[in-house]
């Protein structure tokens, strides 16, 4: 596969689905009730870091799962192999591979990004905290300097404030209209057709300042 679209992966392996009722991407209902027996098992089990060996094929006891400044991560002999924003997404991911390997034919052919690709994919469509089955909540917040914009959206736990899914997205100045034809669809084009602007304002606003 050279192009990746985790959209029409998604599709074509019957995960996702047209919702009945909306306009959106709905998760397979079996494949649901599938993932949450998954995340139920590791709760009762109590057998991540065993898991995640298995799936790693690696001894348990070089591992360390570990919770450090709101995030949460994985470590192999003390480097560390994976992050994740919260112990209940490292839940979610860890819980989503055997249904994936159960489910989809494609999946094991996939490049290792990709599967990251699709495995954090799905964590949009949770319900429910795999930690405390509180209800998911979108939430985003807009944060201004002077001549940049930076939007933070997040799933989260409504009940203990679990970050699923971050994102975020940093938009620079631009001017309100085009000023200057683009002749070129290249970001490096853009960018020197609009250099011109952007240090006027960075300027004026005094950007440089502020850091
Ligand atoms: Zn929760």
């Amino acid at each position: 596969m050279d192009t990746f679209d985790l959209e029409t992966f998604l599709l074509e392996s019957t995960i996702v689905e047209e919702c009945p009722d909306e306009d959106d991407l709905c998760l397979d209902p079996d494949f649901r009730t599938a993932w949450r027996g998954e995340i139920a098992a590791i709760q009762r089990a109590g057998d991540r870091l065993e898991r995640l060996a298995a799936r790693l094929e690696v001894e348990a006891s070089a591992l360390a799962l570990e919770e450090s400044s709101g995030r949460y991560t994985a470590s192999y002999e003390s480097e560390r192999i994976g992050l994740w924003p919260s112990e209940a997404a490292f839940l979610a991911d860890l819980g989503i591979v055997p249904v994936l390997d159960a489910y989809c034919s494609g999946w094991e052919r996939l490049e290792d990004d990709q599967q990251g690709a699709v495995v954090a994919g799905l964590r949009v469509f949770l319900e429910a905290c795999p930690e405390c089955d509180g209800a998911i909540t979108a939430r985003e917040e807009v944060r201004d300097t002077c001549c940049t914009e930076i939007t933070q959206a997040r799933l989260e736990c409504a009940e203990c404030h679990a970050v699923l899914v971050t994102s975020s997205t940093n938009r620079c100045w631009q001017p309100p209209e085009p000023r200057l034809v683009v002749h070129s669809d290249t970001i490096p084009a853009v960018r020197t057709a609009f250099e011109p602007v952007w240090e006027a304002n960075v300027h004026d606003c005094n950007c440089l300042s502020v850091g």
